[in-house]
């Protein structure tokens, strides 16, 4: 008998489980019977592809059994089984990287980190919560021999070799004394419902019960061993959509989400005609947490014929959709359709179209609370969307939305020309990190004087590579205000008239701050502050920023152009001021405050503080 060290990390998650997680421990039953019935599936897999697993007579069980005297449940299956290398990378050695998420993700809160079991493949281990001892019994299909893994979940674990006539998996879990009620039928059998009354495999339970026998004083009783199938075990999605209720889709959805909420949406369609399909999605309510994650997993299981093909195929939905959880069932496509070319075959392309097409159909028509909810989710995503996907870029604009320099909330493009100018048709936008910054920014100031809404996008990280190539939307085209002239009242030839009235001003300035700047111009979109700073639109770097962020590099930096306000009172005064090293504090101070209102920095923070105090006292 051969024992082994649990590897660092799964001793940690274990120690967690026996010790932290208290709460909802009923979950460990839908994790160990969703195992089960993923090793059905992978079994049922092979014995209609490969000759050498074909079988008449196997027909995919899961069974559970309940022993009051001995005080232990069962779980079992006759799947793929696993042989001693198996049970060694899957239960005892190898950290998948679910391991990590789920621990990174813990926030101490005992009934929230149960909730996260389900969500990162740490399933297995949620028997600990209960267990006082665990032996696994698996034999792999096509093997000879069989083996136990045993374990009291403290840190070290055993392997050998036992007897076991059918492949599949036996776990015997031994109950902590204080976790009788797993033993129950009726708690039991409730749990099953509860989250895997849907799994396509008969669930078996088998316990003991007292029955009594004869009349008055011949009465007796005794125990009863019984066993009864307590799911319904058909695979949701092939009935038709008159036959189910919300409930039943709900219901199917904590099975296969291995959580507890309800989707915020879901959609069943049944596709017949050259190409025949079913799909059943769900949106979740939130986001999954691994969405970010280069190693996020795929949410939609692929079927062909109702055999389960994969689950960890990527292509099945676009990328930008990962968050849909849900199924996908061909008739047309082979069973042994090869996984690595998935992204290839033409049967699957058609229907990944039509996925997305229902899919963006169903979340452009929620309404209400739904929708809000879908946007403080998924906004982020659908802008991605508009960068990749070009066929469906127009309904992506329907759904995207933004924050506005005059509406609370978040507002859609449609909303904005209901309020905009339909002759000009343009859309006004900003970009930068902070809303407030934005919203603040001297760059509104004609905006707000002449009524006119901005849009106000303030996740540049995205909204700097992505609305730049949405180009316009129904007509209308999208302009970013830093790039161009801001709306005003003054004719040209009063602008030109401005502007030599200023010439010596700026001169001075731009020979006080040199290289430092670009141009000084007088301009026309400020009313309260005394300058601002823009990008050069002329300049080739200009529109570079999404193409160094994409290549995830700092964008060098270019001179930029200052703007004065002719209005104010301090420019009006700054041109016939004699005192010079004033006049170029003061240029300075023009230059890096305006700097500050864009969230930018001055060039030398301490000099700029220097100058502030020094004016400031001699104001004084
Ligand atoms: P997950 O199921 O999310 O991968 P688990 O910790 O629950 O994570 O299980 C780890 C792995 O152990 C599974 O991926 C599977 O390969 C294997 N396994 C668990 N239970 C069974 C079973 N009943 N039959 C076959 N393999 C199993």
């Amino acid at each position: 008998m051969a024992k082994h060290q649990f590897q660092t990390e799964i001793g940690q998650l274990l120690k967690l489980m026996t010790h932290s997680l208290y709460s909802n421990k009923e979950i460990f039953i839908r994790e160990l019977i969703s195992n089960s019935s993923d090793a059905l599936d992978k079994f049922n897999y092979m014995s209609l592809t490969d000759d050498s697993f074909k079988s008449d007579e196997w027909s995919g069980k899961v069974f559970v059994k309940l022993d009051k005297d001995d005080n232990s449940l069962t779980i079992g299956d006759n799947g793929i089984g696993m042989d001693e290398a198996d049970l060694m990378d899957n239960l005892g050695t190898i950290a998948k990287s679910g391991t990590k998420v789920f621990m990174e993700n813990l926030t101490g809160d005992a009934k929230k980190d149960s909730n996260l079991i389900g969500q990162f493949g740490v399933g297995f281990y949620s028997v600990f919560m209960v267990a006082e001892q665990v032996d696994v019994i698996s034999k792999k299909a096509g093997s000879t021999q069989a083996y136990m893994f045993s374990t009291d979940g403290s840190g070290e674990y055993e392997i050998k070799p036992v007897v076991k006539d059918e492949h599949g998996t036996v776990i015997y879990i031994k109950l902590k004394d204080d976790e009788k009620e797993f033993l129950d039928k009726w708690r039991t059998q409730e749990i099953v419902k509860k989250y895997s009354n849907h799994i396509a495999y008969p669930i078996m339970l088998n316990f003991s019960e007292e029955e009594s026998e004869g009349e008055g004083d011949d009465k007796t009783s005794k125990m009863v061993n019984k066993t009864e199938q307590i799911n319904e075990a058909t695979a949701l999605w092939t009935l038709g959509k008159s036959e189910l209720k919300k409930e039943d889709y709900i219901e199917f959805y904590k099975t296969i989400s291995h959580g507890d909420d309800e989707p915020l949406k879901y959609l069943h369609n049944k596709v017949e005609g050259s190409q025949e399909f079913t799909t059943l999605f769900y949106i979740p309510k939130k986001a999954p947490m691994d969405m970010y994650r280069a190693d996020y997993e795929a949410g939609v299981k692929l079927y062909v014929k109702r055999v389960f093909i994969t689950d960890d195929s990527k292509e099945l939905l676009p990328p930008y959709l990962r968050f849909v959880k849900g199924i996908i069932d061909s008739e047309d496509l082979p069973l042994n359709v090869s996984r690595e070319l998935l992204q290839e075959n033409r049967i699957l392309a058609n229907i990944k179209q039509n996925s997305v097409k229902k899919i963006l159909g169903a979340i452009k028509k929620l309404s209400g609370e739904d929708a809000d909810t879908f946007t403080q989710e998924y906004n982020k995503v659908i802008k991605e969307g508009i960068y990749i996907d070009q066929t469906n870029k127009d309904i992506l604009l329907d759904i995207v939305r933004y924050k506005s320099s005059t509406e609370e909330g978040l507002v859609s493009f449609s909303d904005y020309m209901s309020r905009g100018d339909s002759e000009k048709k343009e859309i006004y936008y900003i970009v930068g990190d902070d809303e407030k910054v934005l919203k603040n920014s001297p760059m509104l100031e004609a905006y707000k004087k002449a009524n006119i809404e901005v849009l106000i996008m303030d996740d540049s990280e995205i909204d700097s590579i992505v609305t730049p190539m949405i180009g316009a939307y129904n007509e209308w085209s999208l302009k970013d205000i830093s790039t161009i002239e801001a709306p005003d009242s003054k004719s040209d030839e009063e602008k030109e008239e401005i502007s030599k009235e200023f010439k010596s001003l700026t001169d001075k300035i731009k020979e006080a701050l040199g290289e430092e700047i670009k141009e000084v111009k007088i301009s026309n979109r400020l009313t309260a502050s005394s300058s601002c700073v823009l990008k050069d639109p002329s300049d080739p770097m200009a529109g570079m920023s999404a193409i160094f962020a994409q290549m995830g590099q700092e964008m060098p930096e270019t001179p930029l152009i200052l703007e004065i306000n002719p209005d104010h009172e301090m420019i009006k005064k700054l041109d016939s001021l004699e005192d010079t090293a004033l006049f170029d504090d003061i240029a300075w101070i023009l230059l890096d405050s305006a700097k500050l209102s864009e969230g930018l920095e001055p060039k030398d923070k301490g000099a700029f503080a220097l100058r502030v105090a020094s004016l400031a006292s001699k104001a004084i």
